[in-house]
């Protein structure tokens, strides 16, 4: 009888995996290059066929207060180890492989209880990117962000900007869900944000809209959300503007006002008139 091989041993071991419900096994780089080097010349042409939108500069652009300080060679060094456990690296891949290892990632706990990853959503060529704490619920349930109460708020925000979803592109801190909708914890944030600051380098938005104190904490290292919301912040080219979470407004309709006046600030810097949203307001009434 001959002897099995290590293709009779991979066999059996991903029969075991498939028999056990894991519908996903991770190569280091070294074996998936050897077995699918096609499959890896996919992902350097992925990586290599994202360019910025010809009117955006092309420089590499990221990071700011808090995102700077992880181009540190610690994280670095994370982010090659998350290469080798995950089969792509998230501060080299391009869009679609970034989207496939966050699909999969256990950089954290919060996979542990998670029904979705929630990798964000709308243009991925978007002026204007928004970015909150991390998925509730609903979002965990969709796969989605910002799909249950807050996020029919948040849309509403958008389209009083004279803008839609799709225009846009929606993100947050973590990309699972902290359990009891919890805050995240540091480790957890500090795990997930590589993956963030990947898709701001491929989006490059022209403005970041930070939705309350959490992703004001990570993106730009300051707290105190009511004294910061509404101004101006530089992060790395990215003009940052903080204002209040939807879900806060839901809790607090008097800050509705606050917010409004942050986002005019934001519509002045597209070009959009905000005498006009006003006009289809009274137009509704
Ligand atoms: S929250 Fe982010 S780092 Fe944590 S498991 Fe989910 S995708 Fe990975």
């Amino acid at each position: 009888m001959p002897e099995p091989t290590i293709a009779d041993d991979l066999l059996q071991l991903l029969n075991w995996e498939q028999k056990h419900g894991r519908k996903t096994v991770y190569l280091a780089p070294d074996t998936r290059s050897q077995f699918f080097p096609d499959s890896v010349q996919a992902c350097r042409e992925t990586r290599d066929a994202n360019p910025a939108p010809a009117s955006r500069s092309t420089e590499p652009r990221v990071t700011g207060a808090g995102l700077k300080t992880d181009t540190s060679a610690a994280t670095i060094q994370q982010a090659k180890q998350d290469s080798s456990d995950h089969g792509g690296d998230p501060m080299t891949c391009g869009w679609e492989d970034l989207s496939r290892l966050v699909q999969t990632c256990h950089r954290c706990s919060l996979h542990k209880s998670r029904t979705n990853v929630v990798f964000g959503e709308g243009d991925p060529h978007a002026r204007i990117m928004f970015i909150g704490e991390g998925p509730g619920f609903d979002e965990d349930q969709s796969g989605r962000p910002f799909v249950g109460r807050a996020g029919q708020l948040l849309t509403k925000m958008i389209q009083a900007m004279q803008l839609s979803r799709e225009e846009v592109f929606i993100g947050n801190i973590v990309k699972c869900r902290p359990p009891g909708n919890r805050t995240p914890h540091e480790d957890e944030a500090e795990a997930c944000l590589p993956f963030l600051r990947r898709q701001i380098e491929l989006i490059q938005p022209d403005i970041l809209v930070l939705l309350g104190a959490t992703p004001l904490k990570y993106i730009l290292g300051k707290t105190g959300i009511t004294r910061l919301h509404g101004t101006w912040h530089d992060v790395n080219g990215i003009a940052t503007i903080p204002t209040f979470h939807p879900s806060y407004l839901l809790r607090s309709p008097q800050r509705k006002r606050d917010v409004w006046e942050d986002l005019k600030k934001v519509m002045a810097r597209i070009g959009k008139d905000p005498e006009e949203t006003m006009r289809k307001v009274r137009r509704q009434d």
